[in-house]
């Protein structure tokens, strides 16, 4: 990278500015507590550049300036971070069962979240509903106070690659739905980026994005609730999803693991999802949508039926992880999504069978991290902020 001088046009000093903006802020983000010096170092631009950009940065809210630490430019300077207090980014996630909403800070921090229930309905009414959320988290006084940068909307299907548009939502029934076009004219106030993404590719995104220090060099999401999703996410300096030519990467809930298996939503036979899904489950157990899966199961322990089914839903679990690794080799695997919480009936075949055969290409696990997450309610929709905070990085829209 290089520093302005006076033979670029105005339109290229602009371009040099973003560009240079970009760079210091994603130092910053990932390497909390950076000096001026550091950054030039990183950065390979003049002390000048760097310290010119940091003053905008600071004066506009984007940093913050720490304790004075030796750096590597000699002199002691500024830590610097990046600013949790004055910007906001809103994430929502649109679910089977659930709308699950968070405001975060520039650190991925969550100030506020809110979760509502609901009954799969139409498009129409889900935005509806979504919108008067939105409206009640934007307005409340801690996220009132900030500036927003945005927002992120995760829903449970592919979305088209040229445009926010969902594809299928085969568990909610939803086909070509173009969501935010509908959520738009209810929120008219609501300023910033607005995006939509695929709920387990946003939620891989804000795994590898909002990570400090030891991050890992590519990451994959599972998502496992009603259906089966997954995300991956390459690159930590400028974190990529892989989508595919139809946005359909990632579906690990439709590969097929039995070929002459029970239909699925989607038309095929045997998928994963008829295997280990919240909807194969309900349906095997014979429990309504309207129970809490967990609880429902909870009082259920000993039944054998229950424990065939979960045992036979965390081996299929298990084979799914074990081919994302043979697929993808991520560095990470992150296990999340509402099914986590079926516990050990279901987790451990599932541990139990990747474990055991993970190193049959030997030596492949030595730097593969699995990671369960207790409690994922809020990953998504956080996921959906940190892509406002990347786009917004990125200088896609107008901040100095
Ligand atoms: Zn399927």
């Amino acid at each position: 990278m290089t520093s302005p001088s006076k033979k670029h046009h105005a339109g290229d000093l602009l371009f040099l500015k973003r560009l240079n903006r970009s760079a210091i802020l994603n130092l910053v983000r990932r390497s909390p507590g950076m000096t001026r010096a550091d950054i030039a170092t990183q950065a390979h631009l003049t002390k000048a550049t760097v310290g010119g950009s940091i003053q905008k940065l600071l004066e506009a809210g984007w940093i913050v300036e720490g304790e004075l630490q030796k750096s590597s430019g000699g002199r002691p300077g500024r830590a610097l971070y990046l600013d949790d207090q004055y910007h906001t980014l809103l994430g929502a996630e649109v679910g089977v069962h659930e709308l699950r909403l968070v405001a975060c800070s520039l650190t991925g921090r969550i100030i506020q979240q809110r979760q509502l229930r609901l009954t799969p309905t139409t498009p129409e009414v889900t935005a509806a509903l979504l919108a008067e959320q939105l409206h009640e988290l934007a307005s409340h006084p801690d996220i009132a106070c900030r500036q927003c940068l945005g927002l992120g909307v995760a829903v449970p299907g592919p979305i088209a690659p040229s445009r926010p548009l969902l594809r299928l939502a085969p568990n909610l029934g939803w086909q070509d739905v173009p969501f935010l076009e509908l959520l738009r004219p209810h929120l008219p106030a609501l300023s910033g980026l607005w995006l939509m993404d695929n709920e387990a590719k946003a939620a891989a995104f804000g795994e590898l994005y909002f990570r400090t220090g030891n991050v890992p060099s590519s990451l994959a999401y599972i998502s496992a609730g009603t259906g089966i999703g997954s995300g991956f996410v390459e690159n930590a300096h400028a974190p990529l999803v892989t989508r595919g030519i139809q946005g359909l990467a990632g579906e690990i809930g439709h590969t097929i693991l039995q070929p002459d298996g029970m239909y699925c939503h989607c038309g095929n036979r045997g998928c994963a999802e008829t295997l280990v899904s919240g909807w194969a489950i309900r349906a095997t157990l014979g429990i309504g949508e309207e129970e809490n899966l967990a609880e429902a199961l909870r009082t259920r322990q000993q039944d054998p039926k229950v424990k065939t089914t979960l045992r036979q839903a965390g081996g299929a679990l298990g084979t799914l992880l074990l081919n994302l690794h043979h697929t993808l080799n991520p560095s990470e695997i992150v296990l999340g999504g509402s099914l986590v919480q079926l516990g050990a009936p279901l987790l451990a075949p599932a541990l139990d069978y990747f474990e055991t055969n993970q190193n049959r290409l030997r030596g492949t696990m030595d730097q593969v991290r699995l990671r369960v997450l207790d409690d994922s309610t809020f990953v998504t929709a956080r996921g959906a902020a940190a892509q406002v905070l990347a786009e917004a990085v990125q200088g896609f829209i107008d901040t100095p």
